[in-house]
């Protein structure tokens, strides 16, 4: 657990996420950040890893939600915010409903995947029962230029 509130420095948990998903492209993963943060304090930060744990579920989100509530040793996170480098897919916005997420902050939007603001719209549906706040398109071009060259590179 990293306590910025008390070392003074101001933390910034979408540049965490964004290092994060440097680190998932290192390994191969598409390039996916997550970071779960409340009252000042980063509670946990996730790269994608599904390929890595040979595990379909292992998104950024999922593994940042499982480690904060360790953190927190709660099945909840209320009043805690997520931060995303990519619009959650429908898994994962499912986790953040039940994790009860206060706030969502995400950068790329994603067409293809995205489950918030494209496809299902998860939680604009009358069977979701907590919706967070949800901010997007933040830093939206370094996001999507981080996903841009992971996928450039990886052509033959
Ligand atoms: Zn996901």
């Amino acid at each position: 657990m990293r306590d910025f509130a008390r070392g003074g420095a101001r933390p910034d948990p979408l540049g965490l996420a964004f290092d994060a998903a440097r680190g998932a492209a290192v390994r191969g993963e598409v390039p996916v950040g997550a970071v779960v943060m409340r009252d000042g304090v980063v509670l946990a930060v996730a790269g994608n890893r599904p390929r890595t744990d040979r595990d379909p579920t292992a998104h950024a989100e999922i593994l940042a939600i499982r480690a904060a509530c360790a953190a927190l040793d709660d099945e909840r996170l209320t009043g805690c915010d997520l931060y995303v480098t990519l619009e959650p897919c429908a898994m994962c916005a499912g986790a953040i409903s039940f994790a009860r997420i206060r706030r969502l902050y995400f950068a790329a939007s994603d067409p293809k995947g995205g489950a918030v603001e494209n496809g299902p719209r998860f939680f604009n549906q009358p069977t979701c029962h907590h919706a967070p706040e949800v901010y997007g398109g933040l830093r939206e071009s370094e996001a999507a230029a981080l996903l841009r060259d992971f996928f450039r590179d990886r052509r033959p």
